[in-house]
């Protein structure tokens, strides 16, 4: 058996090595480093596959979150609502920007914010909502979105773990997540669904003046070369990345299909076990699978019982991670704005028990047997 890994991105690039090779050698060529054609056309094809009249390439999925923000005119001390139970970089940033995070409980079931939630944490000072699509399913963008303009806030998806995720709307149309609320961030971090062979990131919009806004920021605030007209950042996608991306884009969609068979698998492995529940599949969203987290419910000292489970299977070699140990309202980080002693039961019973198992595009059925056969061989004990 090959050995498991969380992901496998070495055996994945074997499979298109030639064109990976020929695309970043071609760039080697051209030394259009920065800002080469191959940044220009992955713009347009993931404009094209997302739905988005405008990409704006950058350097990771974090700086796209916090161009994104500087975009929106927002001032010091403004709130930004955002789940607790998600990945620093979403609320990082708001902090960094001297903006407010304001956390709320996600559902227990989709794992994503919990409408009603963020619903009660609106104030006069509330002016984005950030809803992330934790895992590779969308937050429930319908409701988000009716929220958003009733108390006219702007919203930002994140999307680094959900990118080519379709949303389905309550009348049929569907639309990819990204490109519902007002700006879609999302990364190409290695591990992601669509990852380079090093950092990058892109923010997605259809609307003109904030795409033009947001690219002067990611460009040092520059409107013509030399004039500086807002002030912001250097954050690109290097044109060795891009040519990498471009290739692996027009492969997206099967490594979707490759993750939900192995997600399927471990669905059907794990069907009606009293300690596991598997992740639950929301009706208005398509699920790409970043992660395929159980819930371990029903035990005696679930934190402890979940720490167990991951140490028997790295005792056999399969690793298993607990994506996220502490939520937002929990970290030091954010101590200054007193939220340790906020109550976010939904958030802190899903801490304890969440874990996450390998899923990637080049599972075998051997090691998903394994996988499974161990994770059962634990919880039977
Ligand atoms: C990966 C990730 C980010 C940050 O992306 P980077 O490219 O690593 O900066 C932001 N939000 C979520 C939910 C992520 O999973």
């Amino acid at each position: 058996m090959r050995p498991i890994q969380m992901v496998d991105t070495k055996t994945q690039y074997q499979k298109i090595k030639a064109e990976v090779d020929k695309a970043v050698m071609d760039v080697m060529e051209s030394s259009a480093f920065i800002n080469g054609k191959a940044v220009q056309d992955f713009a347009v094809g993931l404009s094209a596959y997302i739905g988005a009249k405008h990409t704006i390439p950058c350097a990771n999925g974090t700086d796209a979150l916090q161009i994104a923000m500087m975009a929106l005119g927002l001032q010091p001390g403004d709130e930004v609502i955002t789940p607790s139970f998600t990945y620093v970089a979403t609320t990082e940033v708001i902090a960094l920007l001297r903006l407010t995070p304001v956390f709320v409980e996600v559902d227990a079931k989709t794992f994503c914010i919990d409408p009603v939630a963020l619903k009660n944490a609106i104030t006069p000072r509330t002016k984005a909502i950030v809803p992330v699509h934790l895992y590779g399913q969308a937050a429930p963008m319908e409701e988000i979105m009716t929220i958003a303009k009733k108390h006219n806030l702007y919203v930002i998806e994140d999307n680094a773990q959900a990118i080519g995720c379709d949303y389905c709307f309550a009348d049929g149309t569907k639309k990819k997540t990204g490109v519902i609320g007002d700006i879609g961030t999302t990364s190409f971090y290695p591990s992601k669904n669509l990852g380079a062979f090093g950092d990058g990131g892109a923010i997605f919009t259809n609307n003109d003046e904030l795409a033009a806004k947001m690219k002067m920021i990611a460009n040092h605030g520059q409107s013509k070369q030399y004039y500086h007209d807002v002030v912001g950042c250097n954050s690109r996608l290097d044109s060795i990345q891009a040519a990498i991306l471009n290739i692996k884009l027009a492969h997206l969609d099967e490594y979707i299909v490759a993750r939900r068979t192995a997600a399927d698998y471990y669905d059907n492995a794990f069907a009606n076990q009293p300690k596991i529940k598997t992740p639950y599949r929301a009706a208005y969203s398509h699920h790409v699978f970043h992660q395929y987290t159980l819930i371990l419910d029903g035990v005696e000292n679930a934190a402890e019982y979940r720490n167990l489970l991951k140490e028997f299977l790295a005792s056999h070699s399969i690793p298993a991670m607990i994506y996220y140990p502490v939520p937002g309202h929990k970290q030091k980080m954010f101590e200054q704005f007193n939220v340790a002693s906020q109550v976010m039961p939904v958030t802190d019973w899903l801490t304890e028990r969440v874990i996450s198992l390998p899923i990637h595009t080049e599972l075998d059925e051997e090691q998903l047997q394994f996988i499974t056969s161990k994770v059962l061989e634990y919880i039977k004990k």
